[in-house]
């Protein structure tokens, strides 16, 4: 199947050493329970750290998996490979009209399973109802400044009203917690607190992410990197902030309780404190291919299995080995770093 990104490569994994286990399990000692499932390329924002200005080349219809493929898939993943939760994202999952299918599809299949959601929030208001009805547990929203004009420079689109209200609703929902994730750039540093001083007022859990480079136009240096140490010295200058670790080991975000308030904030250092080593995730691409890793570009396509007629078993067997050849690591604080093809737009963050 062309997966439409030139130089994806579908590995060959050696799998004679693979102890006889049913979990998506690793040469290095780690089990898969996160699944992470990118719905769309598209999206209603341009993020400078993610997509292009133009967006990416569009996934043909035919390549995307419906709502039936989905919930098959994330299915045996829950019954077969040892998931305890799924998310979906992007792109933007909301630009799919059939995501309460999907998260319907994905109910019927994996009763139990949690679902959450990672969305820059435009039409979530309007379109929570129905995902609500279809199971959804839980929202992450990406946010990164309250400033309306830098919003607008940063996503190359005037939407920050239309994310408030994405945010609004999901609280007024009850969701519980809502999370809001911030990629803090060098234009934004000054931002910081005011983002952290909104987010004690709306109640919401703030979490910022190093940039990593994922951009689609290969525009990131670490020399330009705003990292956790940097950002708790902004922060620090309007708040006093107390280190209080992980709420849990596999949780990439080391949280800070804001003295005086309820609410506490947390940096998820990708970059400079990596945590590949406690590293839990797995992906499905839009197309249905396998990632074990964000980075390098071993991809296994699981939708030729699933579309020619395979039974589970067959299906749940590529997936372990696609895990199996999971590297240890991505480098990506070191000069041989290598970038992956897809950008984190065409990956699913
Ligand atoms: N469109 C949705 C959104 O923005 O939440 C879901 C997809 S987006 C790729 C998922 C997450 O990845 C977002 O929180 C976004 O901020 C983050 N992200 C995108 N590019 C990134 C980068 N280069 N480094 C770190 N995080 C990034
Ligand atoms: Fe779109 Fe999310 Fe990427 Fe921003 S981070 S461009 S909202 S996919």
């Amino acid at each position: 199947m062309n997966i439409g990104i030139p130089g994806i490569a579908r590995p060959v994994v050696d799998t004679t050493d693979r102890p006889d286990d049913a979990g998506l399990l690793d040469r290095f000692g780690r089990t898969a329970h996160d699944l992470r499932v990118s719905v769309t390329e598209k999206c209603s924002l341009r993020c400078t750290y993610c997509m292009p200005e133009e967006g990416l080349p569009a996934i043909a219809r035919r390549d995307l998996l419906t709502p039936a493929e989905i919930g098959r898939l994330v299915g045996i993943a829950a019954r077969d490979l040892g998931v305890h939760e799924v998310r979906f994202t992007g792109g933007e999952p909301l630009m799919r009209a059939d995501l309460a299918d999907i998260l319907a599809a994905t109910r019927a299949a994996a009763p139990g399973l949690p679902m959450a959601l990672t969305t820059n929030g435009i039409g979530l208001d309007k379109r929570l109802p129905a995902l609500l009805a279809a199971g959804l547990d839980r929202v992450n929203i990406s946010l990164d400044t309250v400033d309306r004009e830098h919003f607008a420079r940063l996503t190359r689109r005037d939407r920050l009203p239309a994310v408030l209200a994405g945010i609004a609703a999901a609280r007024d929902a009850g969701l519980e917690p809502v999370k809001v994730n911030a990629v803090l750039m060098r234009e934004t540093l000054g931002d910081a607190a005011d983002l952290l001083g909104w987010a004690v007022g709306a109640g919401v859990h703030l979490r910022f992410i190093e940039q990593m480079p994922l951009d689609a136009d290969g525009v990131w240096s670490r020399e330009s990197l705003i990292d956790a140490e940097e950002l708790l010295a902004a922060l620090g200058t309007r708040f006093e902030l107390e280190p209080i670790g992980r709420d849990d080991p596999s949780s990439p975000a080391e949280l800070w309780q804001v003295v005086g308030t309820p609410a506490t904030v947390g940096i998820i250092a990708s970059v400079t404190r990596s945590f590949c080593r406690d590293c839990d995730r797995t992906r499905l691409t839009a197309e249905g291919s396998v990632r074990s890793c964000l980075f390098g570009d071993d991809e296994m396509p699981l939708a030729p299995l699933l579309r020619g007629g395979a039974d589970d078993a067959a299906i749940a067997d590529a997936w372990r080995a696609a895990m199996w050849g999971k590297q240890a690591g991505h480098g990506m604080d070191r000069s041989t770093f290598q970038r992956p093809i897809r950008s984190m737009g065409a990956i699913g963050g």
